[in-house]
């Protein structure tokens, strides 16, 4: 077989994953990013004036309950033990989140054992509803009414710039409901933040000699002539030079606190209310338990719509974009060398170990079909 002319475009974790698969193979690729690192979204360094350990493009929590991509990151990195324990700030006092036994106790000033809960809050859901179809709906159905204005609406509208009544049902579905005092925000039984970040741990991904990374390398449709395959991890729509209009996204900024000592006492407190212009607050040095730190750098979360030149993070996922998405979808199907994979280029709202576990999927099916063992040829790493 000869040897194929490989580009990646996309330095982040679905590329990094990718290459690497492809590079043990013995297939050479070229990882390209328009950024000046490595890691996507996941991209960490050291603050300079503190030492503590930035997660540029907001926090990201490893967390998987898949034994084998938990297995696969760290032939990479340490992980540090960090256990993500989110608070809720509301106007009525600060509460225990996801919700879960002590949040129903808390908030409703009850002392109800697990079945009391249970009966509690089925009682409050509204059973008319058997297949939500929402986000509203489906707090309306297991949470009902009050814990839903509190703790969803205000939070979700601020988010995602619309009514929760617009948006899927599968968004409140990350968030469990406990009926114990597990007050942990993620149910998985892995969970942990690479030692020495994210970056390093991508560059590890990356650092084997049939790979090499071009950085401020911008992906142009001229350059398709040049490779035999292209695996694009970049937003869909930008590939089409948004030809079939614009995917929705929300863009995320931050305003940065510097302080002494401890500015809130927790990694994560949530702004559920409306008249908080913001929607959470991270505090990066209670990321890293294992380290100490006498400063503190704290960043305030606004959400807005995604402007061109702004950097998209949430796709939208709203009627009219997933109409768009089949026309870009049906583009995609037509090429006959070109791979989707990761977040934007697949447009989902995606946790690192999911990324992880699709690029490997697709790197293993790449390498059957051009064996020929498989006749289809895998387009979205979504679909494997
Ligand atoms: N959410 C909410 N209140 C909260 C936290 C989350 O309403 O205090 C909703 C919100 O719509 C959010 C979704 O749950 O977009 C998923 O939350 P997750 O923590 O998974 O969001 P991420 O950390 O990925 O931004």
């Amino acid at each position: 077989m000869t040897v194929p002319n490989v580009v990646i475009v996309g330095a982040g974790l679905s590329g990094a994953v990718l290459a690497r698969e492809l590079a043990d193979r013995g297939i050479r690729c070229l990882v390209v990013d328009r950024k000046s690192h490595v890691a996507g979204n996941c991209y960490t360094r050291l603050d300079v004036d503190t030492g503590i350990m930035e997660h540029v493009y907001g926090a990201h929590v490893f967390n998987t309950d898949n034994e084998t991509i938990w297995s696969y990151i760290q032939r990479f990195c340490t992980m540090g033990a960090f256990i993500n324990r989110v608070k809720v700030d509301l106007p009525s006092g600060v509460y225990s989140f996801p919700i879960n036994l002590h949040t129903i106790n808390q908030f409703f000033g009850l002392r109800l054992n697990p079945t009391e809960a249970r009966a509690f809050l089925a009682a409050k859901g509204d059973s008319s509803i058997v297949e939500p179809k929402s986000f509203e709906e489906q707090a309306l159905r297991f949470v009902g009414p009050e814990l839903y204005r509190a703790f969803f609406y205000g939070y979700t509208k601020k988010q995602w710039g619309c009514e929760p009544s617009q948006l899927p049902a599968s968004i409140l579905k990350r968030v469990p409901i406990r009926f114990n005092y597990d007050d942990r925000y993620y149910s998985g039984r892995f969970q942990g933040i690479p030692k020495e970040g994210y970056t390093v741990a991508v560059e590890r991904i990356l650092d084997h000699p049939h790979i090499s990374v071009k950085l401020d390398t911008t992906w142009e449709e001229a350059m398709r002539d040049e490779f035999d395959y292209i695996f694009y991890t970049g937003a869909l729509d930008a590939f089409y030079g948004f030809r079939c209009g614009r995917l929705g996204y929300r863009t995320v900024y931050w305003n940065k606190i510097s302080a002494s000592g401890d500015f809130q006492g927790n990694a994560v407190l949530n702004y559920p209310s409306i008249d908080v212009p913001h929607t959470r607050i991270c505090e990066h040095k209670h990321f890293t338990p294992w380290e100490s730190h006498e400063r503190t750098i704290a960043f305030v979360e606004f959400s807005k719509e995604t402007g061109p030149e702004d950097i998209p993070y949430y796709p939208k996922r709203l009627a009219p974009d997933l109409e768009t998405l089949t026309q870009y979808q049906a583009l995609a199907r037509s090429e006959d060398n070109v791979f989707f994979l990761g977040r934007l280029a697949t447009y989902r709202y995606l946790d690192m170990h999911v990324v992880i576990d699709e690029a490997l999927r697709l790197a293993q099916r790449f390498l059957q079909w051009r064996r020929g063992d498989v006749t289809e040829r895998p387009v979205f790493a979504s679909e494997l």
